[in-house]
């Protein structure tokens, strides 16, 4: 077994680099204001996207769909990791979206990355497996087989990408 990124039981600080971050980076602030702190508060009412061709939806027209997808990762609530809510601007797209996602795999094992990744963060410090097999509600042969494929994945990439 090739455990090279993680010698021994400690982890070093989080994984390391390759792992697929969820949030593409964009922010909300578009615009003159640069979405600052002050002025209007920015929580009210924000309006939804179409998860399928990007157009605003009017408030009270969104279609949504819980679909399994094992890269979802709930920010804290392990109960809603593994599915992720869709939203779509009409009956068509939301199909297209929820076809797209049953083509896709559920992977286990990316499901466990995500829960050890998370219980890494919160952490902020290394772990032992066993520690991070409590800490993330898994157990230490599904830590194991979570690191080994974060592993292989991280490896596929720097070859592929450098
Ligand atoms: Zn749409």
């Amino acid at each position: 077994m090739d455990r090279d990124a993680f010698p021994g039981d400690e982890f070093p600080d989080g994984f390391p680099d390759g792992f697929p971050d969820d949030d593409g980076g964009e922010g909300a602030g578009e615009g003159p204001f640069e979405g600052g702190p002050e002025g209007e508060p920015a929580e009210e009412e924000l309006p939804e996207l179409c998860d399928q061709c990007g157009s605003l939806i009017d408030p009270g027209e969104e279609l949504f769909a819980l679909v399994p997808d094992s890269s979802a990762l709930h920010a804290w609530d392990p109960d809603f990791d593994g599915k992720r809510v869709l939203t779509a601007c009409s009956i068509d797209h939301l199909a297209e979206l929820v076809d797209q996602y049953r083509r896709r795999p559920f992977v286990v094992e990316e499901q466990w990355a995500g829960k050890v990744c998370r219980a890494l963060e919160q952490h902020g410090e290394p772990l032992n497996i066993d520690a991070l097999a409590h800490a993330s509600g898994l157990s230490a042969d599904q830590v194991d087989r979570a690191v080994d494929w974060h592993n292989e994945r991280a490896r596929r990439w720097r070859k592929r990408f450098g």
